[in-house]
């Protein structure tokens, strides 16, 4: 179960994440481990949002209770900033979900005192301590003051935390240009102190920029266009397009997994399959051979439209990236493009497959991406396919298909998967 609470005078959201049954007191039970653990989290593009601020801000709020549902762990927005609280056994949940919350420019561990000078300089020491264990062997502080009433300056409270660190730790170095380790000093409502911070996802919060439909087909390339997408703040809607017998339910079982991989950087992904076994049959019998992808590919634009049009989304995505295959010249793109009824992004159309690949690989889609099973389109594509179609040419051949009918039954039959 998951609380929030908006208290708009302090500008304030904060949840528990509930993991176990707690007290009518809202008291974890006696015996429970009580260590906690905060997160800081750091917010970057939404500050430039101004009136859109607080939106933004609360949908990765939500987001993030979403991702952290179960875990137990409190999770506080402050004055832009949000903080994530825990114990010690939720920290791997955590740090699991943190690597993949868009919307956030990094993300630290942080000790947490109170505004007494000592109690500072001391937390600064300890996680000096906690750096040089770990092989750092100079450092450099960094203050940031929000509350200006605290009676250091952010100079002096460098010039105090360097102090007491050289003085617990003399072979522990100061170095202002390349340091092992920056501590940075945070002095808020309380005073915070990390090293090190670990760098976010960056982008906008899933959910703040519309609903796309994403084309996801079982290659390297479509998980990797949704996930740019889901960067930019789209939630996403999934199809693809399947061909059994033609193509093993394997190959539908592995767009599945890539379903479920892209649902870990953005909630509620619905995908559907809808069966093109007719289609593909129909093109194949009555279009000339070196069509037959170009044709295929207007079809799923068609399709995927009228998909898009009932799960209200605003926009087609594909993985499609210039002149990587026959079907992706300029003027085989510009055939597909024209049975599409929403705008259609293609995130990779200037990236090569070496960097699409990369970005694959650091996004966890790329091993389920490589498993080979037959996908419709290679099973069915021509030998030699046609490199620049003529798009009044493409039309004319396609309006003689008569795929209304089959298109309607394929949408009408589509299955649904949430999860
Ligand atoms: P690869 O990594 O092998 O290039 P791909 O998915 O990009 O895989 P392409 O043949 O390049 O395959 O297809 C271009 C785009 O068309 C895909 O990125 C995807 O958006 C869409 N697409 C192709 N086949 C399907 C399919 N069966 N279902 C849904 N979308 C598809
Ligand atoms: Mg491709």
């Amino acid at each position: 179960m998951i609380r929030a609470d908006h208290t708009q005078d302090e500008s304030f959201l904060t949840a528990r994440c509930l993991a176990t049954p707690r007290t009518a007191a809202g008291e974890p039970p006696a015996n429970e481990e009580v260590t906690t653990k905060t997160y800081l989290l750091k917010t970057g593009e939404l500050v430039l949002k101004r009136g859109n601020r607080a939106m933004f801000e609360k949908i990765l709020f939500r987001n993030l209770a979403a991702m952290l549902k179960g875990s137990g762990a409190q999770i506080i927005c402050k004055d832009g900033r949000f903080f994530v609280r825990c114990r010690e056994s939720a920290c791997a949940a955590v740090e699991d979900v943190l690597p993949r919350l868009a919307g956030i420019t990094g993300w630290a561990a942080a000790r947490v005192t109170g505004k007494d000078k000592n109690a500072l300089l001391q937390i600064c020491v300890d996680e000096a301590l906690f750096c040089f264990e770990r092989g750092a062997r100079s450092f450099k502080i960094e203050t940031r003051r929000t509350d200006k009433s605290f009676p250091l300056s952010s100079y002096e409270i460098n010039c105090a935390a360097g102090d007491a660190i050289t003085a617990a730790l003399p072979s522990f170095k100061v170095d202002v240009h390349t340091p092992d380790a920056v501590i940075s000093v945070e002095i808020r409502e309380k005073t915070f102190v990390y090293s090190n911070a670990n760098k976010g996802l960056r982008g906008l919060p899933a959910g703040t920029a519309g609903r796309g439909m994403l084309l996801l087909s079982g290659g390297i390339d479509s998980p990797v266009a949704g996930f740019l997408m889901a960067l930019r703040g789209m939630s996403l809607s999934a199809v693809y397009f399947h061909a059994y017998p033609y193509t093993p339910d394997e190959a539908k079982q592995k767009v599945i997994t890539l379903a479920a991989l892209l649902r870990r950087y953005t909630i509620n992904l619905r995908l559907f399959v809808v069966s093109f076994t007719a289609i593909e049959q129909r093109i194949k019998t009555a279009a000339p051979p070196q069509w037959g992808t170009v044709l295929l590919r207007m079809a799923m634009m068609e399709c995927a439209s009228a998909l898009a049009l009932r799960n209200k989304c605003k926009c087609l995505i594909t993985g499609e990236s210039l002149a990587q295959v026959a079907s992706q010249t300029v003027e085989n793109i510009a055939c597909t493009e024209s049975k599409a009824a929403f705008p259609v992004f293609r995130p990779l159309i200037g990236m090569d497959k070496e960097e699409i690949t990369q970005k694959s690989i650091k996004i966890g889609t790329y091993q389920t991406s490589i498993l080979q099973y037959a996908d419709c389109c290679t099973l069915f594509s021509p030998e030699h396919p046609i490199l620049h179609a003529d798009l009044s040419e493409a039309l004319s051949i396609y309006d003689s298909l008569d795929l209304a009918e089959l298109l309607k039954t394929a949408l009408d039959t589509c299955e649904t998967i949430k999860s």
